[in-house]
């Protein structure tokens, strides 16, 4: 396969989601497999669902699409609120779907209605992170204007954080999900099967034994994709975190200055750059760039390389403490951030191989 590449090993995915599924079931804890990063990929999807994830989770229809066109079974559910133009897409191709708008939710009771069937809905709480979901002070009010319409079950109760404002899952705003659970529970007269404690951010809580008891679900992406919890970004103990590798092949290796030569005006993206003189360097260029992928989300795997920075279609490193000599037709590696991995998978520049590497 032609460079660049992203090399996704999907035994170490599989590793990964046993992992975290294990240790979630082991607190009675379900656990949904978060496709989104990978657009959905049908490998991918099939390696968490192997690991032991109990349902299949996206925020694009389209996805779900690609997953259940290559023949996958799971319970899917909907991490983006509907939009109201495709509500009847969403009855058909999703399980279960997170809201937060009574117009919305009556929409999917409708279109359930005309399709013969009762979708599972999840209602979104905003615990404070500012991205979606229900004050919590107008949950139960909420839930007593919908509670009641024909075609939709309402299985639950979740939280999204640390994704716009930062905010951190602590035993305080998960103990108030769990509140707010019992009491929506009391004016459902069941008992709710998910009560959805947030994402990778809720990792070293769940790992510190400090998940409030009560929540029951938690869905998880990057941590299973990138082996990293996601407060901190610190690796998952006995998680890979290079389950996702860009390769890159070598196309320039020269001595240079460190400093720009001449005038400095504008760089190709509109920003004044700023440099350091650190006097003569061995450099590389590698051939992919911003259109492939997001630079500064890029770690060097082999030891002494450093990501300088780069333009549109070309990735420039210094390679002078390289311990063996870099030369041109050499394929490099690095591990992606969240962002770099996201801008990977949806480029079509970048060949994506799905390997099985390790047993
Ligand atoms: C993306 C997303 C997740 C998964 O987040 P990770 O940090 O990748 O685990 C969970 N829930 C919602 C609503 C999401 O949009």
């Amino acid at each position: 396969m032609p460079y660049p590449k992203l090399t996704v090993d999907l035994s170490k995915i599989a590793h990964n989601a046993k992992l975290l599924a294990d240790q979630a079931h082991a607190r009675g804890i379900s656990v949904a497999g978060v496709t989104k990063v990978t657009c959905g990929a049908p490998e991918v999807a099939r390696a968490m669902l192997q690991g032991g994830v109990d349902m299949l989770a996206d925020t694009r229809l389209r996805n779900f699409r690609k997953m259940q066109a290559a023949g996958i079974d799971a319970l899917y559910l909907l991490l983006r609120a509907p939009m109201l133009s495709e509500v009847e897409e969403v009855v058909r191709l999703a399980d279960i779907s997170l809201n937060t708008e009574e117009e919305t939710l009556k929409a999917l009771s409708l279109a359930a209605g005309r399709l013969n069937k009762t979708h599972r809905v999840v209602l979104m709480v905003d615990l404070g992170d500012l991205r979606e979901g229900i004050w919590p002070d107008d949950f139960i009010p909420f839930l007593r204007r919908v509670k009641d319409l024909p075609h939709l079950h309402f299985d639950g109760i979740g939280v999204n954080l640390t994704c716009y404002g930062g905010i951190i899952p602590t035993p305080e705003n998960l103990g108030k999900l769990v509140a707010l659970a019992k009491e929506a529970e009391e004016v459902l007269h069941y008992p709710l099967p998910i009560v959805s404690g947030g994402n990778s951010s809720s990792l070293l809580l769940l790992q510190s034994g400090g998940i409030p008891p009560g929540i029951n679900h938690l869905r998880l992406g990057e941590s299973i994709v990138l082996g990293r919890e996601t407060t901190r970004r610190e690796p998952v103990p006995g998680a890979y975190v290079d389950a996702c590798v860009l390769q890159g092949e070598v196309i320039e290796v020269k001595t240079k200055p460190s400093l720009p030569v001449g005038i400095i005006g504008q760089d190709a993206f509109g920003h004044v750059p700023v440099f350091q003189d650190r006097g003569l360097m061995r450099r590389a260029i590698v051939a992919v760039g911003r259109q492939d992928i997001a630079i500064d989300g890029l770690t060097p795997v082999q030891p002494g390389i450093e990501v300088l920075g780069g333009s549109s279609d070309h990735l420039i490193l210094n390679v002078t403490a390289s311990p063996t000599p870099v030369r041109v037709g050499d394929v490099l590696e690095f591990t992606l951030s969240y962002g770099a991995l996201l801008a990977a998978m949806t480029s079509p520049y970048l060949a994506k191989e799905y390997v099985s590497g390790t047993g």
